[in-house]
């Protein structure tokens, strides 16, 4: 069999993946990247938050990104209603980006990996993971290509961008229960041919049909759309009109804002369904792995942090890995773990206020006055490890607190 030897094997060119392994090659560490599709590939996870481009920046990644001319986000909207509540990321708390993109994922993660190619970054497309076997910290991962012929990869470090490939959780039983009840989504493209001109048609929106249940529309620059619905697992069981395209159909007349606006348009593949799609992992790192992105946790798509949390776990434990290959001792669990995990927790916090109710009222309530709001907006941008905001630090408390006060 072919054998190879890098110092850092990443799985997944997914934007954990991407991130990491830029960091790495800046650093001149031998770093080689297995993905399992070919790109450009659908991936769910459409908006992006102000904080990665803190990561993206950093991996030099954000001038040929722009070049593309992606949509650019400035904020986010929230409809219940006739209420609106629009949350504007130059006004935030926290020092920071005040602007990321909303863009359609196959570009951006193809864009991503093409600038990583033109570098001298080695990946491997078409190359699946199928199991690794450790040795202190170094590994043996055996991959295969689509012809099934078989590659031994010995690495020093290996880090886990897989997203729901899961590759070390399913490998090394990390696998953990989510904390949330299982929830469903579905979601698909049109070619948004009656967009409205102007800010209107541009902005992204999350309309709440209900407590527990919101449409999310994401304009892209090139005039298709993203829409999508979020709600618990059984209310999209009751929703179901017998194939994917009619139950879609059947959502989009669910929103009064909407219905016009999409009703009867083509879709541009058949509405995709994801069921029960929190997870969570035992540990998130390991003797000579760290577990990045989906592949570690994924809690809910309300507050777009998914990629966040990915180019944050996967800039993070990048850094981490080039100091141990130094021979530096790292403290995975308190560097690594404990960091990526406050994240976790604040979102956690937020999605959870959001779907008992409490979260909405305070959003859409005239007496919450603009600091309060300037807070919260730096959570929704990802700023959530920004400990001097009290919004961040009483995560667990902050907005029940007040929204428990407001007629
Ligand atoms: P991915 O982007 O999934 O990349 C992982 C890569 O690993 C893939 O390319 C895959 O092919 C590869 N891989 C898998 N297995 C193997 C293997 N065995 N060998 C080799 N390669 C392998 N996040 C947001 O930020 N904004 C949103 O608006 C948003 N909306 C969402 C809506 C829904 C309904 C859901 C479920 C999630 C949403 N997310 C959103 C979350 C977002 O999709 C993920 O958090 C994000 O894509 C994770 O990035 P990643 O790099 O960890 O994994």
């Amino acid at each position: 069999m072919i054998s190879e030897h890098v110092d850092v094997l990443v799985i997944g060119a997914g934007p954990s993946g991407a991130v990491a392994a830029s960091l790495l090659h800046q650093k001149g560490i031998k770093v080689k990247v297995v993905e399992r599709t070919h790109f450009p590939r659908f991936v769910i996870g459409e908006s992006l938050i102000p904080r990665c481009m803190d990561h993206f920046d950093e991996a030099g990644f954000v001038e040929e990104v722009e070049a593309k001319g992606f949509e650019k986000k400035f904020g986010a909207r929230f409809l219940r209603g006739s209420e609106v509540c629009w949350f504007d990321f130059s006004q935030k708390f926290s020092k920071g980006w005040n602007w990321t993109w909303q863009l359609p994922r196959a570009d951006f993660d193809k864009t991503l990996t093409d600038v990583l190619q033109r570098r001298g970054v080695d990946i491997a497309f078409g190359t699946t993971v199928e199991n690794v076997v450790f040795n202190g910290t170094d590994s043996l991962t055996t991959v295969s290509d689509e012809a099934g012929n078989r590659r031994e990869i010995h690495a020093r470090f290996l880090i886990d961008c897989s997203g729901y490939g899961r590759v070390l959780p399913r490998l090394l039983d990390l696998d953990a229960p989510s904390s949330f009840p299982p929830m469903a989504a579905t979601f698909v493209h049109v070619d948004d041919v009656r967009r409205p001109s102007g800010e209107e048609g541009t902005m992204i929106t999350f309309d709440i049909l209900d407590q527990k249940v919101w449409f999310w529309v994401i304009p892209f620059s090139d005039g298709r759309s993203s829409l999508g619905l979020v709600c618990p697992k059984e209310h999209l069981e009751a929703l179901d009109q017998g194939n994917n395209a009619d139950t879609f159909r059947h959502i989009i007349r669910q929103s009064d804002y909407y219905r016009a606006r999409f009703d009867e348009l083509e879709f541009l593949f058949e509405p995709k369904k994801i069921v029960s799609y929190a997870k969570a992992v035992k540990k998130l790192y390991g003797t000579g792995y760290a577990l990045t992105g989906n592949s570690a946790e994924f809690l809910d798509p309300v507050f777009s942090s998914g990629v966040c949390f990915a180019t944050e776990s996967g800039a993070l434990s990048a850094k981490l890995a080039i100091r141990q290959l130094a021979g530096e001792v790292v403290d995975w669990e308190h560097e690594y773990e404990e960091h990526m995990l406050w994240g976790v927790d604040v979102f956690r916090s937020y999605i959870r206020d959001w779907y008992s109710g409490d979260l909405q009222k305070f959003i859409f309530h005239p007496e919450v006055n603009e600091d309060v709001r300037r807070k919260v907006c730096s959570v929704l941008a990802g700023y959530v490890w920004d400990k001097e905001n009290p919004f961040v630090k009483k995560h667990d408390r902050a907005v029940r607190a007040v929204t428990h006060l407001l007629p």
